[in-house]
C-alpha cells in the first residue's frame, strides 16, 4: 500500500526500496509527518503480522497499534528522539486486531528529500516477543535461584564455574568474582579419593544424575558435609553443555547420625559392641563373602556358673566382672577383631581368619582369662565353642554350629575350647 500523496514516493529509487520491503520479514511502515499522523505504507510483513488489512489500515494513524500495555514514556522517547532530528530505537508493546500482544524492538528514522526536509518516518518493527518472555523468565530463575538457601553452581563441561548463586557464595565464603571462571576443584577437601571424583564425573558424563554426600572446603578451609545433586543442562539438541549441582549443608546431621549409630550398636554396660551391630556386619559378610574367597570364623563365648558369681557376690560385683572379661579379652585381640556382647554373659568374637588359627586365638583368651580374671580369690573361668564359615552358610546354620561347639564345652566340664 502506499499513497501517493507525496512527490517522494513517485522517485524510482524509492519505489525500488519498497518493493524490496515486501520480501523482509521484519515489519516495515511509513507514516506521515502531519499532525495528523498516519500509515502511508505498511510491508505485508507488517499487514501478517497486525492481522489488518490494507484497506483497514489506509490513512488511519498508527495509534490502532497502542494499547493498555504500550509504554507512554516510550512514545515520548520516540517523539523527542524525532523531534531533535535523531533515530530512535526501543521496545514496544503493539497490539493486533484482534487484541492480542505482542512486543517489537523499534526502529524509526526519518526520511527526507533532496532539500532535507523530513517527507515521512519509517519504522522497522521485529518482534521479540519470545525472546523477551524467555528474558523474564530466566531473571524470575535467577533470582528464585539468587533466594534459595541451597548451594548453587552451574559449571561448563570442564568444571569451570559459570554461575554461583548466593547462598554458595555465603557458604564457600568467597565474593561471586572469586569463583567465576575458576575450575570448581577450588572446594575441593581433599577428603575423597581419586575414585570417588572418577564415579562422580562418570555418572554425570554418561547423562545420569549424581546424588550423593560430598566433604567440600570453603575458603577459610573450613570442612562441611553436603547432600548434593549434579545434573546435566541440555541445549534443545540435546547436547549437555553445563552442569549444575545443587547442594545443603548435612554436616550436623551426618554427626547425630553417626553419634546415633554408635549408641544403636554399642553395648552400655561393657562399651563393645552389641549384638545388632554383630549381626548387621555377619550379615554383610555373608554376602560378600559369596564372591571372594577369604573365611573367617566366630567364636562363642559364655562365663562359667555366672548364676553363682551373682547369687554370691552380688549383681553388681556380677556387672564388674562383665567389665573385667571385656578388658581382659579385648588385649588379646587385634584390630579388626570384632568382640560383642551377644546378650547376658555370653560373647562373640568375629575373626577374619581360618579355623585353625582362630581355635589358636580361642585358646588363648581362654587361658587369659582363668589367670586373670579372679573375684574374691575365686578364680572365673569361661567356655568357648568356635567355628569357619562354610561356603553354603546362612547366618543360622552358622550361629547353630558355634553355639553346639560351646553347648559341648558346657557338658564336657567348661573352661575349654570346642571346635565344630
Ligand atoms: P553355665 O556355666 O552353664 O553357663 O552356668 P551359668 O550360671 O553361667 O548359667 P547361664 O549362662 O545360663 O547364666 C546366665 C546368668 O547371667 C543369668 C543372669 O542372671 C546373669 N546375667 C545376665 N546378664 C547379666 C548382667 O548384665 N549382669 C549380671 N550381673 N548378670 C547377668
Ligand atoms: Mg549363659
Ligand atoms: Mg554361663
Amino acid at each position: 500500500m502506499i499513497v501517493q500523496e507525496c512527490e517522494f514516493f513517485k522517485e524510482y529509487w524509492v519505489q525500488q526500496f519498497l518493493k524490496s520491503c515486501e520480501h523482509t520479514i521484519d515489519s516495515v511502515v511509513i507514516t506521515s509527518t502531519s499532525p495528523q499522523e498516519h500509515f502511508l505504507y505498511v510491508n505485508e510483513a507488517f499487514k501478517k503480522k497486525t492481522h489488518y488489512t490494507e484497506e483497514e489500515l489506509l490513512a488511519k494513524s498508527p495509534r490502532i497499534l497502542q494499547g493498555p500495555k504500550t509504554d507512554r514514556n516510550v512514545l515520548n522517547t520516540l517523539k523527542q528522539k524525532l523531534k531533535n532530528g535523531k533515530d530512535f530505537f526501543g521496545t514496544a508493546t503493539n497490539y493486533r486486531k484482534d487484541g492480542t500482544e505482542y512486543i517489537v524492538h523499534w526502529h524509526v528514522t526519518a526520511l527526507k528529500n533532496e532539500t532535507g526536509e523530513t517527507v515521512a518516518y519509517i519504522s522497522y518493527q521485529k518482534e521479540i516477543t519470545q525472546e523477551v518472555i524467555n528474558q523474564n523468565e530466566l531473571k524470575l530463575l535467577s533470582s528464585a535461584i539468587d533466594c534459595t538457601d541451597q548451594f548453587v553452581a552451574i559449571t561448563d563441561l570442564n568444571g569451570n564455574i559459570v554461575y554461583v548463586n548466593s547462598a554458595f557464595c555465603t557458604k564457600y565464603g568467597y565474593i561471586k568474582n572469586d569463583l567465576l571462571g575458576h575450575n570448581i576443584n577450588i572446594v575441593k577437601s581433599g577428603m575423597h579419593n581419586k575414585s570417588f571424583y572418577k564415579d562422580l564425573w562418570e555418572t554425570i558424563t554418561s547423562g545420569n544424575s549424581y546424588h550423593g554426600i560430598i566433604t567440600d572446603k570453603t575458603k577459610n578451609g573450613h570442612l562441611f558435609t553436603q547432600q548434593m545433586t549434579i545434573t546435566s543442562i541440555k541445549d534443545k539438541n540435546g547436547n549437555t553443555n553445563f552442569y549444575i549441582s545443587v547442594g545443603n549443608d548435612i554436616t550436623e546431621l551426618v554427626k547425630k547420625s553417626d553419634e546415633y549409630k554408635e549408641l544403636a550398636y554399642k553395648d552400655e554396660l561393657t562399651q563393645i559392641s552389641n549384638r545388632l551391630q554383630f549381626d548387621t556386619i555377619i550379615s554383610r559378610k555373608l554376602i560378600f563373602k559369596k564372591s571372594k574367597r577369604n573365611t573367617f570364623s566366630i567364636i562363642m563365648i559364655d562365663i562359667d556358673d555366672f548364676k553363682y558369681i551373682n547369687d554370691t557376690y552380688g549383681h553388681d560385683k556380677g556387672d564388674t566382672v562383665l567389665k573385667e572379661f571385656t578388658n581382659i579379652i579385648q588385649k588379646e585381640l587385634r584390630y579388626n577383631d570384632l568382640f560383642a556382647r551377644w546378650g547376658g554373659e555370653e560373647f562373640v568374637i568375629l575373626i577374619d581368619d581360618n579355623l585353625q588359627n582362630t581355635q589358636k586365638i580361642a585358646e588363648k583368651v581362654r587361658i587369659a582369662i582363668e589367670q586373670q580374671l579372679v573375684i574374691e580369690s575365686k578364680k572365673i573361668t569361661i567356655s568357648l565353642g568356635v567355628t569357619e564359615h562354610h561356603q553354603d552358610d546362612t547366618d543360622n546354620t552358622l550361629f547353630k554350629r558355634v553355639d553346639d561347639a560351646l553347648y559341648q564345652s558346657k557338658r564336657s566340664g567348661k573352661n575349654r575350647v570346642t571346635v565344630l
